[in-house]
């Protein structure tokens, strides 16, 4: 058995980068930049107002004559001599000759006449954006590791770049034992529960923005079904998430089955509550986890171990769940030896965090309204409310 720090140490050293693949920006949202982008024009790409005004020389006179208009879209022909302007609007090209634009705050206009007031702002370049002030063609735009967000897409897109290169997105295999189960809509018979951990791992997925490369299969507690399906989805994915028959009754078969394939075992049996039975291992193309079926153990499991491996796949720098250290509004008490996740909630100011009621590990009522899970290690016996604890936000 190892401990918590150790086995998520393994999951990111036999994790490693997924290939990069070119996307569209509109496919883009949340991937991680696999090369550094330049920008292929100026932005903007021309001079520019910024105001909706009146574009003239900045050491002109008070009092103009207006020859002409500029929309934003339109390429004027014409010059702003000494003594004229042009009525602009945000977003315009300064038309020739003209250098500043004057704000229609501060103008007073009288049919082809425009007088200047006096206070108005007029310099070289006033209120508008000079061509490249954002970026200059073939400099650096983003760089390689870029998280893509919605604005980091808009940017590119404002940059005429539609596609990108970026980490793929693993493929994932999402494989359910268990011969008590039963899918939701289905009626229940004694002793059957509901199959929610497929649902559970797969909205997971989803929630990381991966759910086009997952595929889903369900497993019955028998020896020769499980050892078969394995080997066909072995080095097909990235990754096989299995859930449940990992541990040790008669009708786990997940273990051996992965043994008896050639599977390397990196590790088997972590040191934490909930989850000890956790499998992780390996061939030469695929992951595997295989999780404790209990519910809020595949789920934990899932946050802690399953969730950097991916991020780590798909190009983030950051693979764990984000980590804050908040105060405890109550006592922990704690008998366990293994380190302890407990589903929690943080308060609405953020500064404090507290464990939800209802932690056996076949309880998903508390998780479903968790949004941390707070993490006490191994050696801790007692927590004192009030004291800081690490929290991991989901
Ligand atoms: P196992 O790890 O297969 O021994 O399962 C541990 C517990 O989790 C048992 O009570 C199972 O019935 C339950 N369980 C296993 N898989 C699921 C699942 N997919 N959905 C809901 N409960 C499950
Ligand atoms: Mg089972």
């Amino acid at each position: 058995m190892i401990s918590v720090l150790e086995a998520q140490e393994k999951v990111l050293q036999y994790t490693t980068l997924s290939p990069s693949k070119i996307v569209d920006i509109s496919d883009a949202l949340a991937c991680v930049l696999s090369v550094d982008v330049f920008a292929p024009i100026d932005y903007p790409p021309f001079w520019q107002s910024s105001m909706d005004g009146y574009a003239v020389q900045f050491d002109d006179g008070a009092t103009l004559q207006v020859i002409g208009e500029v929309q934003a879209g339109n390429a004027p022909t014409f010059v702003v001599e000494k003594g004229r302007a042009a009525r602009i609007f945000t977003g315009a090209p300064l038309p020739k000759g003209a250098n500043c634009v004057v704000m229609q705050e501060q103008v007073n206009r009288v049919g082809g006449i425009v007088t200047i007031a006096p206070s108005a702002k007029r310099f070289y370049g006033a209120y508008t954006r000079a061509k490249g002030a954002q970026i200059k063609k073939g400099a650096l735009a983003l760089k390689k590791g870029t998280y893509l967000s919605a604005a980091a897409i808009g940017f590119l897109a404002s940059l005429g770049i539609n596609t990108v290169a970026v980490y793929a997105a693993p493929k994932v295999a999402i494989v359910v034992t268990g011969d008590e189960l039963v899918d939701v809509g289905e009626p229940l018979q004694f002793g059957q529960i509901y199959e929610s951990n497929g649902i559970t791992l797969s909205s997971a997925l989803a929630a990381m923005h991966l759910s086009e490369d997952i595929n889903f299969y369900r497993l019955e507690d028998n020896a020769k079904a499980t050892e078969e399906l394995f080997s066909t989805l072995l080095n097909r994915f990235n990754v096989l998430l299995i859930s449940g028959g990992i541990s040790v009754g008669d009708y786990d078969f997940v273990g051996k089955s992965l043994l008896n394939l050639g599977v390397e075992t990196i590790f088997y049996k972590v040191a934490q509550k909930p989850g000890k039975p956790l499998f992780f291992g390996q061939t030469a193309d695929t992951l595997i986890f295989a999780l404790p079926g209990n519910p809020a153990s595949a789920l934990v499991c899932f946050y802690e171990y399953v969730y950097p491996a991916l991020r780590k796949m798909m190009g983030h720098t950051s693979c764990f769940l984000p980590k804050l250290q908040l105060e405890v509004s109550h006592d922990i008490p704690k008998k366990m030896a293994r380190a302890c996740f407990y589903r929690a909630k943080i308060s609405d100011d953020g500064k404090t965090v507290r464990s939800l009621e209802g932690q056996e590990s076949f309880m998903m009522q508390s998780f479903a309204v968790a949004d941390a899970l707070l993490y006490v290690p191994a050696e801790n016996t007692f927590t004192a409310k009030g004291s800081l604890v690490e929290v991991h936000k989901m």
